[in-house]
């Protein structure tokens, strides 16, 4: 069971592409596979995660690192590339999750900017 947000709504959700339960939203692009993978217990805590829900329900667009976005979207291509790759997804999320420690502070600065902005 992976805890996530709905970037569009707010709402959290359970999985990070899945539809959504309250506006069925469901991220299509890699972009937004990416910045909904991000969003997710995976990579947050669950009060960072619950924190990002309030203020998109409040109104406000989530504002991402662009370098940690664009680190996601390329792990994700190279899935989309080979097919066999996805049955290598749980090695894949390791190289994400080890690409997202790399750019910790990064992260961390944005999301704390972002939830504390305004
Ligand atoms: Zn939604």
């Amino acid at each position: 069971m992976t805890a996530a947000v709905c970037l569009e709504c707010g709402r959290m959700k359970t999985g990070a592409w899945k539809a959504c339960p309250v506006c069925r939203f469901v991220p299509e692009s890699l972009e937004d596979r990416a910045r909904h993978l991000i969003t997710t217990d995976h990579y947050l805590k669950p009060d960072k995660l619950e924190a990002i829900s309030r203020e998109i329900q409040a109104g406000q667009k989530p504002q991402f690192v662009d370098e940690q976005v664009r680190a996601v979207m390329e792990q994700l291509e190279q899935i989309d590339k080979d097919p066999r790759e996805k049955q290598r997804m749980q090695r894949v999320k390791l190289q994400v999750r080890l690409v997202l420690i790399a750019l910790g502070a990064l992260i961390l600065s944005g999301i704390w900017l972002w939830v504390n902005r305004g």
